[in-house]
Formats: structure tokens, sequence, C-alpha cells
């Protein structure tokens, strides 16, 4: 849009252009001369001088123009749009921060679909402007008078939330940043009770694996119907989104849902969140490899490497403790304040419901498998940096590796539905416990 937001301006006094190409000098000659040119507007579109510079991201332009006093930055063009709305559909950041410090209203509508700020950030899949506007709104009057929640999970004029836009249009940073601060994954468009589309089905729709990815981590219905009756699965299958389909079919397996209502994630340290964000997505990435395999779909494109970086970053430490609960991945998450370790995977499992219920979902806190004490906090294990001193410390005593290993025996396959645990068995039986520390208390 850039360009032709004025292709079609009647631009006499040439302020526009100079506005749009960022040129100071021009603007401040032909406003000295006329400083009522400020107050005009496109002749079609009537947009101000301070839309075309948010527009095209000309933070200079723009922060010259808010420090006239007659300038508003709430000012609406034909379609209600205001300076704010443009910057966030284009994506300029810096002007996106400086409307927002200038006051600029984050809670005003456009005339097109009725919507705000966040769902053109969400729409256009600038991630980085909608981080400001969401964190504009924790802090401004707008948490206050609407409250926080509410206006993450906006509507426009045909019900759709931000997450609906940005599940449509592939977006799934958007999708992510959304779900983290509250969108409801189970937003219907319909509202009032009617029926309509959820976030998934319009995933489906758009056909974006790592959105769907990230919708059913966060506990979507695979059986939501939307106004025609349709599952998100027919929503795939009709626009031919075949590998979309092959996660979205209610028979192929459940993944693996991030708890986001247990109230001790949010005390959860960013680290160790993001870790068994990595974790879960892991899980849920193997499960897919199976579902698509079996339906003749490949993998699109080498996704992510995040997975790899979390491996990286745990075969550096070697002196790590293997986790006792499936002897496969090492310890990278500690439990507060007992200070057991295990692996991200296993500490998902422990959080994690495969399937969740709504109507019964108990919000009980989760307990640490080995001593059975409340899980207070989680953080990551820091990883001892490779130094030359090979002290026995605690935690690579072999005595202490062999008699967690047995005692993972006894207990934990009961509370671990939903991981393989093949090799706990054949690694960890035969061993006897010698070192009673560790040995649960009935
Ligand atoms: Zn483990
Ligand atoms: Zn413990």
């Amino acid at each position: 849009m850039g360009q032709g937001l004025s292709c079609r301006i009647r631009d006499d006094h040439g302020l526009f252009t100079a506005v749009q190409f960022g040129d100071l000098e021009i603007v401040k000659t032909v406003l000295d001369r006329d400083p009522s040119l400020l107050q005009q507007t496109t002749v079609y579109d009537r947009h101000s001088a301070l839309h075309i510079a948010a527009a095209n991201g000309q933070i200079d332009m723009l922060c010259m123009l808010l420090e006239n006093p007659s300038v508003n930055p709430d000012a609406l063009n034909r379609h209600k749009q205001t300076p704010l709305m443009l910057a966030a559909m284009h994506g300029k950041i810096a002007c996106v921060e400086k409307l927002i410090q200038s006051g600029a209203n984050i809670l005003m509508f456009d005339s097109v679909n009725g919507r705000t700020c966040l769902h053109y950030a969400a729409y256009y899949g600038h991630s980085d402007c909608l981080q400001i506007i969401l964190s504009s709104a924790r802090t401004s009057h707008v948490a206050v008078s609407w409250g926080f929640s509410r206006f993450v999970n906006i509507r426009d004029g045909k019900g759709a939330t931000p997450l609906h836009l940005a599940a449509r249009q592939r977006r799934p940073e958007c999708v992510h940043m959304l779900l983290d601060s509250g969108a409801l994954v189970c937003a219907s468009t319909g509202g009032y009770g009617l029926p309509g589309s959820t976030p998934l089905h319009l995933a489906a729709r758009g056909g974006s694996m790592d959105c769907i990815r990230e919708l059913l981590a966060w506990g979507a219905d695979r059986l939501h119907r939307d106004a025609s009756g349709r599952i998100p699965y027919a929503v795939a299958l009709k626009h031919k989104n075949g590998a979309c389909a092959a996660l979205l079919n209610p028979s192929s397996a459940e993944p693996l849902v991030w708890p986001s209502p247990l109230k001790f994630i949010s005390e959860l340290n960013q680290d160790a969140k993001a870790l068994l964000e990595q974790a879960l997505m892991e899980v849920n990435r193997e499960r897919e490899r199976t579902i698509l395999k079996s339906t003749g779909y490949s993998m699109p494109s080498p996704s992510h490497s995040e997975a790899t970086t979390m491996d990286d970053n745990i075969s550096e430490a070697s002196d790590s403790q293997l986790c006792c609960i499936c002897f496969d991945q090492l310890c990278a998450i500690e439990v507060q304040d007992c200070g057991h370790q295990m692996c991200a995977q296993c500490t998902l499992a422990l959080c994690c419901h495969n399937k969740p219920n709504p109507t019964t979902a108990s919000l009980i806190a989760p307990i640490c498998p080995f001593c059975r004490s409340n899980i207070a906090r989680l953080t990551v294990v820091k990883v001892k940096v490779n130094s030359v001193d090979q002290d026995l410390d605690l935690y690579s005593s072999p005595k202490q590796r062999k008699s967690r290993k047995s005692q993972n025996l006894s207990e934990g396959s009961s509370s671990f539905r939903g991981l393989s645990f093949g090799k706990m068995v054949g690694r960890g039986s035969g061993r006897v416990s010698l070192d009673n520390e560790y040995i649960d208390k009935p």
C-alpha cells in the first residue's frame, strides 16, 4: 500500500508527497507558508498527513507532525481508520510505538469491518506491532475500562477475534502471541450462542500447519461445528489442505495440550516456559510425523530449527543428569522447592492432560513425582559451562544417578501417560537402590 496510498491524491501544494517520502524540509516550508494545510486531507480517502506518514513508516515525519498541538493522533480517514491502524497494517513498528506514546487510542473501530489496530496487526502478521499494542493494553486505560482479556478477544463486525484473523491468514507467530496473552482458543465467530467458526476452522481453511499445531497445543476442539455443521477436518478437506486434514481428523491421535489454565504455569519463569513449549511442540511433531506417514503425506518443508537448537543446548551439558523417568533425555527442569529434576518432556507429561474436558477440568496443582510435594515453581536447570574442574558434585555422582533410576521404577509410570516409556524398563530394570535418600515415603 505504501506507494498506493497516495496515488489518488490531488496534491497541489506538494505536502502529501513530501510527507510520503519523508522530506522534512519541504514539509516545514509548505506548513510555514500555510499552517492550515495541516488540517487538509486527501481528496478521496481523506487521509491526513499523519496517516500518510504512519502508513509509509516515516518516523521522523510522524514525530514532527505530532509535535504540533493541532494534530490529532486519532484522526480518522474515510473508513474511520486511524494512523495507528495504518501503521499496524503496514508493520511500521516505530510509528506504532510513537503513536501509542503520543496517546493514540488502541480501542478504535474502523467502518470497513469494525476492526481495531490489534485486528490489523494480527491479520497482516506483524507480531512486533501486535506485541507493542498488547503491552500497551496491559498498562493503559483500556485494561481498566475494558479489561485486558476482553481487549485480546475483541470482535470485529463479523465476530472475528484477532486470533481468528491470524489463524485464517497463516500467521503462526501472531497466533502464538495471542494465545499466550489469553486469547480464547475456542472463540466462535457466532457469538450469543449462535454457531460460528473457531480459529481452528479458519486455520483449516488457511492451510497453515504451524497455526493448526499451535491451536491444537492450546486445546482447540477438533469436534466443534461451524454454522454449516462442519468440523475443522471437513473444512480442511474442502479446501484441499490434505496434511492439515490428517492432523484434524478426529480419529488421529490426540495432541498433547499445553496446560494453560493451570495456575502454577503463571509462576513459571520465562526460560522454563520456553523450554517446556519447545518440548511440547517436539512431542506433538513426533505425533504428526506418525500421523502424516500413515496417511501418505510428508512433512511440509524442514520446519523450524527450535528442536535442534534445544538438542544442541542439552548435548553441551555433558555432565547433566539423565532424566530418571524416561532415561532418554537430560534433566532440564528443576522442581521447586524440593529441587528434584526431570526432562522437559516428562515435566509436560506430568502437567498436561491428553484430552481437556472443560466440564470436569480439575485444577489440582501438579505434584513432584519423586517426593509428592506440591510444585511451587519450575525453573531451568543451570547448565554448567564446561569447566575444567571436575569436582564430584552432587549431580554427577553415579551413585545417586543409580538410586534415582531405581526409585523411578516404583512409580511415575501411572502419572506419565501419553509418552513412550519403552526405554525405561530395559535400562532401569534389575537395579537395586542402595541409597534410600530419594526413596519415596508412602
Ligand atoms: Zn524424562
Ligand atoms: Zn520433589
